[in-house]
């Protein structure tokens, strides 16, 4: 175990958040004698070897108004999607929704779920949000989407760096959905390096604005009136500004529908801006600040897509339980071969964490904590994986069934493949989760600062460069200590221990990838995955121990048996993930597959042959 160093003193000073929990948000380091302030980030702190458990424990819940008007939305959504299935496919197959049902989806007041009542939508917190997405990824994907990338993307910048005056003159038309909203970032040349956009914006004496460029793949374009756009605008204060663009300003053309693979009934075009006169009252958020308008917007925005994935894995466990029980083979019902019930058991758990991290998230963003998008991250990649393993299950608890298109399981895994690639790539994201940790582990030393610490404020800008100062003074960082998770039910204090326990390996092993790799940590992605992995199953687990610990304490014990075996099956199966995770940081192939990829880049091809 790593002790406290002598020469650093830390004194933590707690405050109250604005729901009665503590946060710690001060440091004090008598190295420099200045004060910096630290983020309530729970997943950055677990690379200092701390559980920020005040933060995470007792598991938040949603409760009163919210919780009665969330019911009858969640009844209204039932109402309107139970027994379209055969509505879906046929949007399926013909690449869109039908203008009615468009119309319906507004009438439903599904467009306006997070905007404020006096705007006139519903006003959901975060957690509400995701929970509606949740029921009608039940039913349909596409769906889902068309209202998510409304509301977790196209108007949230609005609704975060909107001016009052920006704020009353859309959300009323976007609340009803009279006005669609859409996000454009993408672009040819710009994917995952999201800072290269070339899409530009020229500002004219009069202050206003000129915009020239091409958005691809953009959710909603066929149909939506109003753009958030992110264009390059070089100044002094940055390099990239966002601007919200009716599609009435004139000079916005939408490109054929694309032919996708799965959500195949949302729209998604090409959005071309020729010359779009853009009034300087239409900037949103500061001029040069448009990156962190978008990665903001990505962040908050998460739990949608988390909520969605949640929505879509329940039904799976729907699907696949009553196809093995009715499926008979040998003369059973499928559902009592182990192998079936080992899939059944998996999804649920899975399930059941991803539930868990995404609505603990939902929680942080609900509740004003400042730094969650390393939180955000992990609930992407978590939740967008557990959905694409439970479709295949499912399809695969199916049979040949599963494969025919007259079931629902080959669309789901058309569907729910694009999770794990738009809203940031899931390997980016890995790398945003490591990085920011490593950054996190400099910060607490306060020297990272001297050396570029906003190259790991944005999840996809790229990833600059540690000084050696700061690195050399992170072979000191040996503050970690073993926290204890005080507020766990005792029921399940072996599983508390198991993440007490790694957690401080994880820090062990931060620090000693740090200490080894200096400033060329960058560049270890094989490291940096293996980092993020662990942290992300720390992070569940305690959202998972959270959870259940909660149910024992409002339910009983002898209620909550499942649940308590849900906990002590993740965290099992965390326990060997992480070791492997770790071990594997040390001992591993990781060269000797860099150099074969490299021999199969330069041949092009696969040169084997038994011939
Ligand atoms: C159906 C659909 C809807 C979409 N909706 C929208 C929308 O509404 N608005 C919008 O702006 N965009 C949208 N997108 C775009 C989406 O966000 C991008 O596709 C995504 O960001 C990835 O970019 P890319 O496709 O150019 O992949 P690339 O960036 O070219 O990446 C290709 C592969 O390389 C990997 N990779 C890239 N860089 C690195 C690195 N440094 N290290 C390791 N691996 C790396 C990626 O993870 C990925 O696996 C949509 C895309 C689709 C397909």
């Amino acid at each position: 175990m790593l002790g406290e160093p002598a020469h650093i003193k830390v004194q933590y000073s707690l405050c109250h958040s604005n729901k009665g929990r503590i946060v710690m948000i001060e440091e004090t380091n008598t190295i420099s004698e200045t004060k910096i302030r630290l983020t309530d980030s729970i997943a950055k702190y677990l690379y200092l070897g701390n559980i920020l458990e005040e933060n995470i424990f007792p598991y938040p819940k949603i409760e009163g108004e919210e919780a009665e008007t969330l019911e009858m939305v969640l009844d209204s959504i039932d109402k309107f999607l139970e027994g379209k299935q055969d509505q879906f496919r046929e949007f399926d197959e013909k690449g869109a929704q039908s203008d009615e049902y468009l119309q319906n989806l507004r009438e439903l007041g599904l467009f306006g779920l997070i905007i404020p009542e006096e705007h006139g939508g519903i006003g959901f917190s975060n957690k509400s949000y995701s929970r509606a997405l949740q029921q009608t990824s039940q039913y349909d994907g596409s769906t889902s989407l068309t209202i998510g990338a409304h509301s977790s993307i196209g108007m949230r910048g609005l609704l975060l760096f909107g001016s009052d005056e920006q704020k009353a003159r859309y959300m009323p038309r976007l609340a009803t959905g009279e006005m669609i909203a859409a996000f454009c970032l993408t672009e040819p040349g710009s994917g995952s390096d999201a800072g290269s956009i070339a899409t530009s914006a020229e500002k004219q004496q009069d202050g206003s604005w000129v915009l020239n460029g091409e958005k691809i793949w953009i959710t909603n374009g066929p149909f939506a009136d109003f753009f958030t756009v992110f264009a390059r605008t070089d100044s002094d204060s940055g390099k990239i500004s966002a601007f919200i663009v009716e599609r009435s300003f004139g000079g916005v053309t939408s490109g054929p529908k694309e032919d996708k693979m799965g959500i195949r009934a949302s729209g998604t075009c090409t959005i071309s801006f020729e010359n779009v006169k853009v009034p300087p009252e239409n900037l949103l958020g500061d001029e040069g600040k448009g990156f962190k308008v978008a990665m903001a917007i990505l962040n908050s925005g998460r739990t949608g897509l988390g909520g969605g994935c949640v929505g879509g894995m329940k039904r799976c466990i729907k699907l696949a339980t009553a196809q093995a029980s009715e499926r008979k083979q040998f003369g059973r019902p499928i559902s009592e071969f182990g192998l079936i019930k080992k899939k059944i058991a998996q999804m649920t758990v899975d399930c059941f964490a991803a539930e868990s991290l995404v609505n603990m998230v939902a929680y942080l963003i609900d509740s004003g904590h400042e730094d969650y998008s390393v939180e955000a991250a992990m609930s992407k990649i978590f939740a967008t994986e557990a959905l694409w393993k439970h479709a295949n299950e499912a399809l695969q608890v199916a049979g040949g069934s599963g494969f025919m298109k007259e079931y629902p399981y080959e669309g789901i895994v058309r569907d729910c493949r694009i999770n794990m690639i738009f809203e940031g790539t899931n390997e980016i994201l890995r790398l945003y989760v490591a990085l920011s940790g490593f950054q996190t582990a400099g910060e607490y030393l306060k020297e990272i600062g001297k050396s570029g610490k906003n190259i790991f404020n944005d999840p996809i800008k790229g990833f600059g460069v540690l000084s050696d100062y700061a690195s050399k003074k992170l072979t000191q960082l040996t503050s970690v200590g073993r926290d204890r998770l005080g507020f766990v039910h005792q029921t399940l204090s072996e599983e508390a221990e198991i993440f007490e326990q790694y957690t401080v390996e994880f820090s062990k092993s931060v620090e000693a990838i740090l200490r080894k790799h200096g400033k060329n940590i960058i560049g270890k992605q094989f490291a940096s995955e293996r980092i993020a992995n662990t942290a992300i199953d720390i992070m569940a687990g305690l959202c998972v121990l959270s959870r259940v610990s909660s149910l024992i304490e409002e339910k009983g014990e002898p209620a909550c048996a499942q649940a308590i075996s849900i906990a002590r099956i993740f965290s099992q199966q965390a326990k060997r993930r992480m070791n492997q995770n770790l071990r594997r940081i040390d001992k591993n192939e990781d060269e000797a597959q860099k150099e074969l990829a490299n021999y199969i880049f330069e041949e092009g091809k696969y040169p084997w042959d038994v011939l």
